[in-house]
């Protein structure tokens, strides 16, 4: 079957047809495709005592066509769109919601996981890349698949040991690893088809995506720009793991020369030794895939360093930075590029997620891509081509103005840039971004786009102190600032003004149609179906339907642990699940210590499954300690050393344990940690990697001695201020 119907997908590659003819062949092959696969189809919607596993495999007709019984890649049809047709929950039917089953992961950290559902299974990942089958009516487990990472090198990662989903082609699942495996799996057994390395193990790189399959490649990008990588994105044969083709998205060291045109041309918008940090431009989460155009969309990361001052100090774009790339599916090609953000300096990464849709504008109906990167500007682009049609921006931005119509340009604040004698400056949207990871979802009923956004302002300053540190974070901004206990004020205005909203944003009009205000940012990623509604879960432990056309909270449920995922819909047996994963988690919930959400308790992962009339309860809260622990008396050390503890836990230990020693509780909270008592324990554990196989770096080669001593100080020291108090009163 995979050969017959490649052979079918060359011919249409192949034919030296004119465009347009090619297209009628093509939507005339795709359409014969999808026949005969339905004919082959067992009827999984019938009987279905056990569940039929994927006697019939999943091939590029099933993602096109996208029938209702399943889920089969990651934005459920390669346009992304995270629409579903099904319609028996609806406005009208919601408040008879209820849960069905529920299937516990065994984790208290962030699950990203989009569950993928095909022949009445789901398969879901865990922490530290746990592969989970369940059967999708009952929840009940038919295998798991550990890979066993190397733990010591996911304490590389930047933000939490998140994982957003698998994908299946033919009859097997594919996941990717934290530590840079692609594994491919038996999808009936789990059993290990190949398992193989796409990274250099001596650098910083990271998985947490979920892979796409077009046409037998599996598609996998990495992360890393925090620490210090050249991105890039790899396709490997989904039937033998062999690389097939591989893009970088930024270019190396010129002296080695280009692997192609596209680097050299890209070289030119950079300057200074910009490869010495390896340039950044992660692929670490988006794509999309124009079947008919054999485009494959790839969103790409910020820069390594993120200061645009120390990375490319003579100026320059720096392409392919925070840009949209098309690429040619079959041949890994560049075909054409736009870039969100020219000269990158704040993390604003255009990694977020990309929707393929048709919209009419102006009175023409145009092929478009739309992404809310974290610059806080929706964009809306002709896929066809990369020609800019227009962008506005759908929070509160700082940092630029407006995008100019002629160029597909920012226009910058002049304060923006932090570097070259600028100072430091409060800035929306901060590092977080405006919209992050978390999926968006477009309903073709109602022309909306279903956004997850939040408002996190941070402040950007230059580390004037910078040199490029391998296994650290080098970002060449300085974390002290606005967290400096002298500048608590600015911290508290900070936090305070955090917000978190799912936006209806009329992608033709550039503007909204609604807006829910959720209690805080952070939120999960959105659903929409043409039972007309959106559904969302959210920080402080809810999973909601809204009316996608006004807004309004129809239904909503207590999950007890936030939700940072995104919901999914299937039909089985002519009954409509939706599933969603709890598990609050990744880099807002890791560096914004403290802030855990109304309402939420100790987390707990979890996938959860509803369907209208069930009415089933989830387990029962955990109990949580609210005692306040008795914490050390503070050590008698100089201001001076305790400002070194201030400034080395701000920049190497804040973006796992919380800013000021203020961990949310997804990792040990440091305020609270009896190994603070002992110098002896905590320089093992910090500079000796005592606990490095449960994902605590060894800081052996990045902290002296004296410095880790100094933070030791610093943690104490803040373990006595007021805030501890708080930080437990919250829980209760
Ligand atoms: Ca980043």
């Amino acid at each position: 079957m995979i050969r017959e119907q490649m052979s079918v997908i060359q011919i249409f590659k192949h034919a030296g047809c004119g465009q347009q003819s090619c297209r009628t062949l093509k939507r005339f092959i795709m359409l014969a495709i999808a026949l005969m696969l339905v004919a082959c189809q067992p009827a999984t919607d019938e009987g279905a005592s056990a569940p039929e596993i994927a006697n019939s495999g999943v091939f590029t007709a099933d993602i096109v066509r996208a029938d209702n019984s399943g889920w089969r890649s990651h934005g459920r049809t390669y346009s992304e769109q995270r629409h579903s047709p099904l319609s028996e929950i609806s406005s009208k039917t919601v408040s008879d919601l209820g849960l069905e089953w529920s299937f516990d992961l065994g984790t208290s950290r962030g699950i990203e996981t989009t569950p993928i559902v095909h022949n009445g299974i789901m398969y879901v990942t865990s922490t530290w890349n746990i592969v989970h089958a369940l059967d999708a009516r009952t929840g009940a487990k038919l295998w798991s698949f550990d890979p066993k990472v190397d733990k010591a090198q996911a304490g590389k990662g930047c933000c939490d040991v998140v994982n957003r989903g698998v994908a299946i082609w033919g009859q097997s699942v594919f996941t990717a690893t934290i530590d840079g495996r692609l594994i491919s799996l038996n999808s009936k057994t789990g059993e290990v088809n190949w398992d193989i390395n796409t990274i250099d193990k001596t650098k910083p790189y990271t998985i947490t995506g979920a892979p796409r399959v077009v046409d037998g490649k599996v598609i996998i990008g990495n992360g890393g720009a925090e620490l210090g990588v050249r991105g890039y994105i790899t396709a490997y044969s989904a039937e033998s793991g062999d690389l097939l083709w591989r893009f970088y998205t930024v270019p190396g060291n010129p002296a080695d020369g280009f692997e192609n045109k596209t680097m050299e041309m890209a070289a030119k918008t950079w300057t200074g030794q910009y490869w010495q940090a390896g340039g950044g431009g992660t692929a670490w989460d988006s794509m999309a895939y124009d079947p008919e155009l054999d485009l494959l969309y790839v969103g790409v990361g910020n820069g390594s360093p993120w200061n645009h001052g120390i990375r490319s100090p003579e100026g320059g774009d720096n392409l392919f930075l925070s840009s949209i790339v098309a690429l040619r599916a079959s041949t890994g090609e560049y075909v054409w590029h736009y870039q969100t953000t020219p000269a990158e300096t704040w993390d604003y990464t255009a990694t977020q997620h990309m929707i393929l849709a048709e919209l009419e504008i102006d009175g023409k109906s145009r092929k478009v891509i739309m992404q809310a990167p974290k610059n806080g500007f929706f964009y809306v682009l002709d896929r066809e081509t990369g020609e800019f049609i227009s962008a506005k921006n759908f929070v509160t931005v700082t940092w630029a103005s407006h995008i100019d119509e002629d160029t597909g340009r920012p226009v910058e604040n002049k304060f923006a840039r932090y570097y070259g004698g600028n100072k430091p400056n409060i800035q929306l949207p901060g590092p977080l971004g405006a919209h992050n990871w978390h999926p968006m979802s477009y309903s073709p009923d109602t022309g909306l786009v279903y956004i997850p956004a939040q408002e996190a302002p941070w402040v950007y300053g230059e580390d004037s102190e910078y040199r490029y540190t391998q296994g650290a974070w080098n970002t060449g901004t300085d974390f002290t600032l606005g967290m400096l206990p002298s500048q608590k004020a600015i911290f508290a205005a900070l936090k305070a003004s955090l917000k978190g909203r799912l936006i209806a944003w009329d992608p033709v009009e550039q503007a909204p149609a609604w807006t829910f205000e959720h209690n805080g940012p952070w939120n999960g990623g959105v659903l929409s179906t043409s039972g007309g509604l959106v559904f969302q879960g959210t920080a402080d432990a809810h999973f909601a339907a809204y009316d996608a056309t006004n807004g309004e909270r129809l239904w909503r449920f207590f999950t007890q642990t936030g939700i940072v995922a995104a919901p999914i819909t299937y039909e089985l047996d002519g009954e409509q699940f939706v599933a969603v994963a709890s598990g609050w988690g990744g880099s807002y919930a890791l560096v914004t210590g403290g802030v855990l959400p109304t309402g939420s308790v100790a987390n707990v992962g979890r996938v959860m499954v509803f369907k209208l009339g069930a009415s089933n309860a989830l387990p029962p809260l955990p109990k949580t300690d609210v005692t306040v622990p008795a914490v050390p008396e503070s050590l008698e050390v100089s201001d001076d050393v305790l400002a070194m503890g201030v400034k080395a836990y701000a920049n190497r230990c804040s973006i796992c344990h919380g800013d000021q020693a203020y961990s949310s509780g997804l990792i040990p909270n440091l305020r609270y940690s009896p190994i603070t008592k002992s110098r002896q324990a905590w320089q093992q554990i910090v500079r000796g990697g005592a606990l490095e196989d449960r994902g605590m770096p060894n800081f052996e080669t990045i902290l002296d001695e004296e410095t880790v001593e100094a933070i030791r100080a610093y943690v104490i020291s803040e373990a006595n201020s007021d805030r501890g108090a708080e930080f437990y009163q919250s829980f209760q």
